[in-house]
């Protein structure tokens, strides 16, 4: 199965983009390596009250764009995907002046207790100040003016990610869980590779038409795309599996001969990925190490 990314997108900064009716999406203009042209924010509603899905980081040019946007309307919910800064900062400002409630899983925290000595690489972009005035659970419903929103608990690239399903439509909005542009960082002890893959599996079994991510344009093939990331990882679990097998036993060597036409300087975040494939291969009992898994452990096949 052959994956392929889709990276033709025109952000549009500032002005509000109809994607179907009744869902606006506003980028920010926040570009980086990371999230690719910026922060997609969605506004849902078409006749009377409004929700937002990821306001976005604190900007002040967005924050003005998305309160145009919304203009006298009532916006009565912002949903906000997970603790990333690039999705969730923006929520308490917004609230506070539109006096919307802010609604996501739970606030942010690691996947897994930290081992003993273990420092977490992943506390900088992290919103730890966000507290949610409504606690999502999965398959929790929300309803609004002709729109409502389902929960779907989709942990793996952080432990509270929500995608939103917008009920009757086939459409769900899958921030950055899957992203038409990239696969997504399965980083510990923040995401987990075990509950990336499981979430995966949540997706495929709804056979939505479309997904709206955080970042860049529409995944307009679900079924076909959601497939060709589950193959992907597993391509990279066999290549850490066979290095193992070939005698590496540290994540840099691993990370040395796997990445090896990879720029230096994403090599950090390659580390953090293999990382996350030995962990999970760990909890598969196909690999062992001392105690907890952690970047420095020394691996073996079992
Ligand atoms: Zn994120």
């Amino acid at each position: 199965m052959t994956l392929e990314f889709d990276t033709h997108f025109e952000p549009r900064y500032g002005e509000p983009v109809e994607i179907a009716p009744g869902i606006r999406r506003v980028t920010v203009r926040n570009p980086s390596p990371f999230t690719f042209h910026g922060t997609n924010s969605y506004i849902l509603g078409s006749e009377g009250s409004l929700a937002v899905i990821d306001p976005g980081p604190e900007d002040q040019e967005h924050l003005e764009a998305l309160l145009a946007a919304i203009g006298d309307r009532p916006l009565t919910h912002i949903f906000v995907s997970h603790t990333h800064r690039d999705h969730s900062p923006l929520a308490a400002k917004l609230a506070e002046i539109t006096g919307a409630k802010t609604v996501a899983e739970g606030p942010h925290r690691p996947a897994r207790p930290l081992a003993i000595g273990e420092t977490n690489p992943l506390d900088v972009s992290a919103d730890t100040a966000f507290q949610p005035d409504i606690k999502f659970a999965d398959n929790g419903l929300i309803k609004g003016d002709g729109w409502a929103v389902r929960a779907i608990h989709t942990p793996g690239h952080t432990a509270n990610h929500l995608a939103f399903a917008l009920e009757g439509t086939g459409i769900t909005f899958s921030a950055d869980h899957v992203m038409a542009w990239s696969t997504t960082i399965v980083a510990p002890p923040d995401g987990a590779m075990t509950d990336y893959m499981a979430s995966l599996d949540k997706l495929i079994a709804r056979e939505d038409r479309l997904l709206l991510p955080g970042h860049g344009g529409p995944v307009l093939k679900p079924q076909q795309f959601l497939r060709g990331l589950k193959a992907h990882r597993k391509m990279r679990e066999r290549a850490v599996v066979e290095r193992l097998a070939t005698g590496d036993r540290t994540i840099p060597e691993i990370v040395k001969a796997i990445y090896r036409d990879t720029d230096p300087r994403l090599h950090g975040a390659a580390a953090l990925s293999v990382f996350a494939h030995l962990e999970d291969l760990v909890a598969q009992g196909r690999v062992r190490t001392e105690g907890t898994p952690t970047l420095d452990s020394a691996y073996l096949l079992s």
